[in-house]
């Protein structure tokens, strides 16, 4: 089951929920969620913007924005800061739907990795405080390989605490 054709079950899900809000499904809300839904990478509203505009849709800003803030409530969509300034998106419904972020200070490029590391310390947590670990997201800043081959180095501020900048 690739992506792609996994989109269009995806889009009546989030159709489903519009209706359940009482909220019009339309043409707009179903166009933009085909985009994050037939995409494997961290969108930005201005990238799913282009998207749209690549397949002739015309879709304001505005829309968008309301479109992803509708589709992170439903559950279907995660949004991410990772401190640039504005809000990434990707779907939850993916083949990997638990996985971590290397975020590229350079490029900004996102890569994705999974850490079974990650479970034994929710479970030793569960075991240790008693703690129900829920969710947890970890989000390692840094250089990636083609930019660190390039010769990019880390800029301080942004190594030295990305929380700050957001
Ligand atoms: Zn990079
Ligand atoms: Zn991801």
């Amino acid at each position: 089951m690739s992506e792609t054709s996994s989109a269009p079950s995806f889009i009546r899900l989030f159709g489903r929920y519009l209706r359940d809000q009482g909220l019009p499904v339309t043409q707009q809300r179903e166009s933009v969620a085909e985009v994050i839904f037939t995409s494997t990478a961290h969108l930005s509203v201005d990238e799913i913007e282009e998207r749209l505009r690549e397949r002739g849709d015309r879709i304001g800003k505005a829309t968008i924005y309301r479109t992803m803030d509708l589709l992170v409530k439903s559950r279907l969509v995660e949004e991410h800061d990772f401190g640039e300034g504005f809000k990434r998106y990707e779907h939850r419904l993916s083949q990997q739907p638990i996985h971590e972020h290397l975020i590229c200070l350079e490029c900004g490029s996102v890569t994705e990795f999974e850490s079974p590391e990650i479970h034994r310390v929710e479970r030793r947590i569960r075991e240790e405080y008693g703690f129900k670990p829920a969710r947890h997201r970890v989000e390692i800043y840094g250089l990636c390989k083609s930019c660190h081959e390039a010769g990019a180095v880390l800029p301080e501020d942004g190594l030295f605490c990305p929380i700050e900048t957001v």
